[in-house]
């Protein structure tokens, strides 16, 4: 599936960045575009893989290119003043040979915050393409602010995006680590599991025949009706074909052709459940999932029919959803992955949690806006206000 990516501030960009580099690795053909916008110029310059035109810096003459220091209503208005500048990047794009546009900001920030819901109303409203939304929320040690910029922008940007596709920091936070290596990390993971799913409906002629190929079609089905979505993935190592025949390293080399099946199939069903039940991008109950995607990625001989069916059929179970669609995506690296998307999930325990926090946030700025202000009249004026200011 060929998508134009546009990255909204600094995490967006580096997102976006990253799939650049992913996408020139693995030869997926996933990034037919990529545009950073932001209101920060030394974030666009720190960037490495989209090309310098496709860098646009917005508010100059607002912000001067020093960004919005978390102000994600200054970030939102930016974008509506400065669209065209937007736009201008867009026209750009061949559109007519993207699949779909997806918008990548960091929630808890200012200008990705802000602005990515503008820019998906915006594209909504000119271009036919869904518009679907890469939202990452913010780790629960970032404080205040940044949990209330992401609830609000949360909120707009379902709104505004045929579909929201969801990563949250806190629940992949390590200890330990620096925030910028922990980052690298956590981009790197975002990356791989959008990378199979989208680089499943853009199998090319010459890459290996799939049995029941994943379209961008089914991509886009599993997408529409709206809402939010998160992503599992889990994977295994195993041997590539050599001239011995079918040698998995879980076969030890022993098994006749149908061991290799049941072993083959058991690895599928294995890490569906493994996939869908350990860490997903946003963390949920699963029961309840409008509709679901399987993709499995890996070398064309460990992957078959029975497996995928069977994983399917599982997901089903165990979302209770009648529409899970899946397939494979042939792939010439050393381990067979498992992908599952799971769309219009509702059950998100994490995001009623952010939203109270979010609440409590914003009361606790009221409140102390208000005593600041008694506060420095207080301090300012003589207590029995016998002296007169100046003008
Ligand atoms: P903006 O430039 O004003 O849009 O704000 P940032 O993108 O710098 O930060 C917004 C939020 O994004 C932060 O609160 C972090 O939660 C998150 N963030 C920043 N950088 C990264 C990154 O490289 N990767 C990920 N996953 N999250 C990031």
């Amino acid at each position: 599936m060929k998508l134009a990516m546009i990255g909204f501030g600094q995490a967006g960009g580096k997102i976006v960045d990253k799939f650049l580099e992913y996408d020139q690795r693995t030869q997926s053909g996933i990034v037919r575009a990529a545009v950073a916008v932001n209101t920060a110029r030394a974030d666009l310059m720190g960037l490495q893989h989209v090309p310098e035109d496709n860098r646009v810096l917005i508010g100059q003459s607002r912000v001067k290119g020093h960004g919005v220091g978390a102000d994600n209503e200054l970030g939102a208005e930016i974008a509506e003043e400065d669209i065209d500048e937007v736009q201008g990047a867009i026209d750009n794009i061949p559109v007519h040979e993207v699949d779909a546009f997806l918008i990548i900001a960091g929630m808890g920030g200012g200008s990705g915050s802000g602005g990515a819901p503008v820019v998906a109303k915006h594209l909504k409203r000119i271009y036919t393409e869904p518009v679907y939304g890469l939202g990452i929320l913010p780790g629960g040690d970032e404080g205040g602010i940044y949990t209330l910029n992401a609830a609000r922008s949360f909120q707009t940007f379902v709104r505004e995006v045929d579909n929201l596709m969801v990563f949250d920091n806190d629940a992949w936070r390590q200890s330990g680590e620096s925030m910028e290596s922990g980052y690298e990390e956590i981009n790197e993971e975002i990356v791989t599991r959008f990378g199979i799913l989208f680089g499943a409906g853009e199998v090319g002629g010459g890459d290996d025949v799939a049995e029941s190929v994943v379209d961008s079609s089914e991509i886009i089905n599993t997408l529409a009706g709206g809402g939010v979505s998160t992503i599992g993935y889990a994977a295994e190592e195993v041997e590539m074909q050599n001239s011995g025949g079918l040698l998995s390293r879980f076969t030890g080399g022993g098994g006749g052709r149908a061991e290799d099946t049941a072993h083959t199939t058991n690895r599928i069903t294995s890490l569906v459940r493994k996939a869908a039940l350990g860490r997903l991008t946003l963390p949920c109950e699963i029961q309840g999932t409008e509709r679901a995607l399987l993709v499995m990625s890996g070398p064309s001989h460990h992957l078959n029919r029975k497996g995928i069916e069977r994983g399917r059929k599982w997901l089903e179970e165990q979302t209770g959803s009648m529409e899970v669609r899946g397939g494979d995506y042939p792939v010439n690296e050393p381990s067979v992955a498992s992908v599952v998307l799971l769309s219009g999930v509702t059950n998100v325990p994490r995001i009623k949690e952010l939203q109270q926090v979010a609440i409590e946030a914003q009361d606790n700025i009221d409140d102390i806006q208000q005593e600041s202000q008694t506060n420095l009249e207080n301090l300012v004026e003589d207590d029995e206000d016998e002296l007169d200011p100046l003008f």
